[in-house]
């Protein structure tokens, strides 16, 4: 029997909007994470794409002029061609427009009214556009705003269909709490345990309004509800490797993941999910990153300048995956300067250089693995895995300083060749750590290891 692949995804990101640095977060962690598990050769299915319908969408089609699906073709190649700029290497890529997603969500609609978990009734009350969800009077701020977008939600009555959510209350929060469906970090955990203490009320998944979504089959004139659409792109990609075994996400759609995509996978008979990781968000110099602001940051121009492992390199080191911080320009100089360039770019510049003066050759050995590193990768721990290799680096770099080899070539040649392979080797095991993380680096390092040469030095100075 073949094994069965690892399974992790990101959220399909919303089309109304470019990519920009909170989606490209995401996706460089889950790439870190799929990297990790093929270079330990187990196979894997890296799963990204694009949400495409809503009246969000329409709207924002309609304000250029453009037919919906003209709009949502560009902005979903842009996301493809970001992936590529930030060396993101996924498996599939799912856009909710794409037919055979559209067959999935009809045919697992079919599914849940068979097995009589669907109801037609009237829903009357509060909705954000933005958000693309019904809202309490509770949910709001004063005001009437919704508490995400600070923006008036909308009165609407309409006859849609019902999904039976809350006779699922009970179950989740059983398997929850003993861990068949686990979801951190803790206080993510906590929080959906805290909802679920409350109830759940019946979920409203069609629209009757809306005309750019996938039509209900028995009921044509209503659309499916654009978050039941797509949550089951997950389902959609699923090949032989049911069920994910880490689906990462942005802590601000936690309700989705932790409470209605479980709810309908239990509904339609499916296993769960293994691991929902909700990480934390950054603000931009210590402002919300908002278009208002205009402080949105744009990946692929920070990729241009720095480089992609840097921007790779940043967004995982500065603080943990599970927390809120803070990016700016300045402290991604610092990591640049400080690790990259000062820690990491002249320790493989200092080790190849005494290589080649004192003529010592070394062949190519198997180096040990940073295990600790890796541990705390798969605990999607990114910024400690770093740290301890970085850890390594350091001591390279102070190896060089205690044991002097340019006065070991005078005194104790066979002392400076011992030192020297030691070098080499951790230089291997550091190169074969950065691979899920830093790529580009590692595979130069690689090559210059094996005897290439390079004028330019891996992280030149900063224009
Ligand atoms: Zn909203």
């Amino acid at each position: 029997m073949t094994k069965k692949p690892f399974f992790i995804t990101t959220p399909i990101y919303y089309v109304n909007d470019a990519p920009h640095l909170g989606s490209a977060y995401t996706t460089i962690a889950a790439d870190v994470l799929s990297r990790h598990y093929r270079g330990q050769n187990t196979p894997v299915l890296f799963v990204t794409g694009t949400d495409e319908h809503g009246k969000k969408i329409a709207d924002s089609a309609a304000a250029k002029n453009q037919k919906e699906h003209i709009f949502v073709d560009a902005v979903s190649k842009q996301f493809k061609a970001t992936w590529a700029a930030l060396n993101i290497h996924y498996d599939t890529f799912i856009r909710t427009t794409d037919e055979v997603h559209i067959k999935n969500v009809q045919n697992q609609f079919e599914l849940l009214k068979e097995k009589d978990l669907l109801y037609k009734g009237t829903y009357e009350g509060l909705y954000c556009v933005s958000c693309e969800e019904y809202k309490q009077p509770d949910d709001l701020m004063e005001g009437g705003l919704c508490l995400i977008h600070r923006r008036k939600v909308e009165e609407i009555k309409e006859n849609v269909w019902f999904f039976k959510l809350s006779g699922f209350a009970t179950t989740l929060k059983k398997l929850i709490e003993e861990g068949t469906l686990v979801i951190e970090p803790e206080r993510r955990r906590n929080e959906t345990l805290g909802w679920l203490k409350e109830g759940l009320r019946d979920l409203a998944v069609s629209r009757s309004k809306v005309k750019w979504g996938i039509p209900l089959p028995w009921d044509k004139a209503q659309t499916i509800y654009v978050w039941a659409d797509a949550l089951l792109n997950y389902h959609t990609a699923r090949a032989q490797a049911w069920p994910p075994d880490v689906q990462i996400i942005g802590k601000d759609i936690l309700r989705f993941h932790a409470i209605i995509w479980p709810a309908l996978l239990l509904g339609l008979g499916l296993n769960l999910p293994k691991k929902i990781f909700a990480h934390g968000f950054f603000t931009v110099a210590g402002h919300k990153m908002t278009k208002t602001l205009k402080n949105v940051v744009d990946p692929v121009a920070l990729c241009k300048k720095y480089g992609v492992d840097t921007l790779r390199y940043f967004l995982l080191r500065e603080f943990p995956f599970g927390d809120d911080g803070d990016f700016s320009e300045e402290k991604l100089q610092q990591r640049y300067k400080n690790d990259l360039q000062h820690d990491l770019g002249n320790l493989v510049q200092r080790v190849l250089t005494m290589e080649e003066k004192y003529t010592v050759k070394i062949e190519p050995g198997i180096a040990p693995r940073c295990a600790q590193a890796e541990l705390h990768t798969e605990r999607l721990e990114f910024d400690k895995a770093l740290i301890e290799i970085w850890n390594l680096v350091r001591g390279a770099n102070e190896l060089i300083d205690r044991e002097k080899p340019w006065v070991l070539s005078q005194t104790d040649p066979h002392k400076l060749a011992t030192v020297l392979k030691t070098l080499h080797r951790m230089l291997e095991t550091i190169g074969a750590g950065l691979e899920p993380y830093l790529p580009e680096t590692a595979s130069r390092i690689k090559a210059l290891l094996a005897g290439g040469r390079s004028a330019e030095p891996l992280f030149p100075p900063l224009k």
